[in-house]
């Protein structure tokens, strides 16, 4: 068997991975081994923003997971997307760019998270970021991810307008004034194409000698001495290889993989462990617990008349602007199929947003069409609701020891009745939203659930029926000081010294917006506690730098 030793071994190189990846390797004594189960990120429609839908689903790019079958809601099994590409999450994502509530990073101080209110992690939204606009305190102008402001369409202003009229606030940056209100966020996008962290972070990096990335490797566990963890073990073209870490093992899996990877290395609630005939080396029980997705669905409108949106799929047009776009990172293909956002309270006491809509200038599945081929479907509108506040939780486990199989997803979506209510409420607003004048004029009728479904319970039925995730999963291996943290507020899992866990999956609460900013920050900070560094860059003491034996 191959073994090679490096100081960092990172698993995964997704949104996060690839953050540390740069950071860590940026000190040239350091070196540093990327695995990741995906390959490389080369392929057009990946770069091109208006095409993300066509990436979410699209196997060659996906882990192929889904749910368990879900009974309160219908018993289906839940479509669910994870990158397995360089870039993971970010390479495949809508690329919206937003951070959540500062609320939110002051909920996880209360839960034990110190040292990740709003105040601290500011600096590593910031450091990330090179903002379109200049630089503030809110925004950063020189890091690596860059973000660029949203193309408007006609329709923004209609819905701008309306939501004036309902009294809600306008925003050009919800980073700045608070995510709530109407508005649209900026892009991670860089002359027009996706920034994802594969290509903002990882890339630049590669040229460093002390930098080395294995692709389309799958790790199958974290090796482990005595609570120890000293590498990892991985399976390359078939062969089964080991890594060994000098210093730390950083696992930055994802939210379903980051669970399941502690599950198979022994670490995890022991129960489950000896079910799935794996030794128990820490019993840990918060392992895939806590799985928390903001999940929502879509009311559908056919409008007066076609979207614009609809024009530019005609096919010949579409061509022009492909060409576009590759020549100048212009034109339509450099925005999202997006119209608005709305960051709303479906109860005024409560103090800050729970629900997101999204406006879509067109149906979810609208596609290039042409006359003669295929049919335009271009009087559609939908408006998304995605939970921002999710009471009901999941849980990520093992279907069987063997590391090829995928995890079991559990996401108890529509379990608590706070969310039920909460979604019922949504449709309500958005009927008076559409109700509303300007927006009203773009109605012809309500197409699902459909003008007759007047009632709560037809319109609960059609939550079950419809309800999907919004790809948002966090929280399976949740730092804090409860009884199911797995990790203490440096990351450390807690029991095991030498492994740290750096991905959406530490949220202990999902932040009410969209993850992929917060992921990034949440590697930004990683970095400087992996490396015994404040955000200044000074060190903090050594038992840090190295990683410290914490054993509780
Ligand atoms: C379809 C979709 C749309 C989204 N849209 C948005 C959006 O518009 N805005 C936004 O902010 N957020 C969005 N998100 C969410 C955001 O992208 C994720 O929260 C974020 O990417 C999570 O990052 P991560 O580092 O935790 O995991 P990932 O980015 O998923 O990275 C995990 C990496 O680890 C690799 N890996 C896993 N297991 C192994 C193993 N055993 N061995 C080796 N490698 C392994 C994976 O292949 C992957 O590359 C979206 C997500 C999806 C899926």
């Amino acid at each position: 068997m191959l073994e090679r030793i490096y100081d960092f071994i990172i698993i995964g190189a997704g949104s996060a991975g690839c953050v540390l990846a740069n950071r860590l390797s940026a000190d040239s004594c350091c070196s540093v081994l990327v695995i990741e189960a995906g390959g490389m990120d080369g392929q057009l429609m990946m770069s091109m923003p208006l095409a993300c839908g066509k990436v979410f689903y699209d196997p060659a790019l996906n882990w192929p997971i889904a749910s368990d079958p879900e009974p309160r809601a219908d018993n289906r099994i839940i479509k669910l997307a994870a990158g397995r590409v360089i870039g993971g999450g970010s390479s495949i994502n809508g690329m919206m760019y937003t951070r959540g509530h500062p609320r939110d990073y002051d909920r996880w101080v209360q839960l034990g998270c110190t040292s990740w209110s709003y105040e601290d992690v500011l600096p590593y939204f910031r450091k990330a970021e090179s903002n379109w606009r200049r630089e503030s305190g809110t925004h950063g102008h020189s890091g690596p991810l860059t973000t660029s402001p949203p193309l408007k369409d006609r329709l923004f202003d209609v819905f701008a307008e309306t939501g004036r009229k309902l009294g809600y606030g306008v925003t050009d940056d919800f980073e700045r004034d608070g995510p709530e209100g109407f508005g649209l966020p900026d892009t991670t996008t860089h002359a027009g194409r996706r920034a994802s962290t594969s290509q903002r972070y990882l890339r630049p990096a590669l040229k460093r000698a002390n930098l080395t990335l294995v692709c389309r490797a799958q790790t199958n566990r974290i090796l482990l001495e005595d609570k120890h963890a000293v590498g990892v073990e991985y399976v390359k073209n078939g062969i089964v290889q080991q890594a060994r870490a000098r210093r730390e093992v950083l696992l930055s899996a994802g939210a379903f993989n980051s669970p399941k990877l502690l599950m198979l290395s022994g670490i995890g609630p022991a129960d489950h462990l000896h079910e799935m005939g794996i030794a128990c080396a820490h019993d840990l029980p918060g392992v895939g617990r806590n799985l928390q997705d903001h999940y929502g669905f879509s009311v559908v409108y056919r409008t007066r008349g076609r979207m614009d949106f609809d024009g530019q799929m005609r096919l010949d047009r579409l061509t022009g602007s492909v060409l576009q776009w590759k020549l100048t990172g212009r034109g339509p293909i450099s925005g999202l199929p997006l119209t608005a956002i709305a960051f709303l309270r479906t109860r005024e006491e409560i103090p800050s947003p729970d629900i997101e809509l999204l406006f879509t200038p067109a149906s979810l599945d609208a596609q290039a069409w042409f006359p003669g081929w295929r049919p335009a479907n271009g009087q559609k509108m939908a408006i998304s609701v995605s939970l921002m506040r999710p009471a009901s939780s999941g849980r990520v486990m093992l279907r069987a020891a063997d590391p090829s199989a995928p995890p079991r997803i559990i996401l108890n979506y529509l379990a608590e009745p706070e969310d039920r209510v909460t979604l019922l409420r949504a449709v309500h607003l958005i009927r008076t939203i559409m109700r509303t004048e300007p927006a009203a004029s773009l109605v012809e009728r309500e197409l699902s659930p459909g003008v007759g479904a007047c009632d709560d319970e037809s319109v609960a039925a059609h939550i079950r029926a419809t309800v999907r995730s919004m790809q948002h999963a966090s929280g399976t291996c949740a730092m804090g000081n409860g009884q199911n943290s797995v990790l203490d507020p440096d990351l450390r899992v807690r029991g095991i010294a030498g492994l740290r866990v750096a991905d959406a999956s530490v949220m202990p609460v999902v932040i009410a917006g969209h993850t992929n900013a917060p992921t990034i920050m949440i590697a930004e900070k990683a970095a400087d506690l992996i490396l015994g560094r404040s955000f200044h860059g000074a060190a903090v003491g050594r038992s840090a730098a190295l990683g410290a034996h914490h054993l509780t």
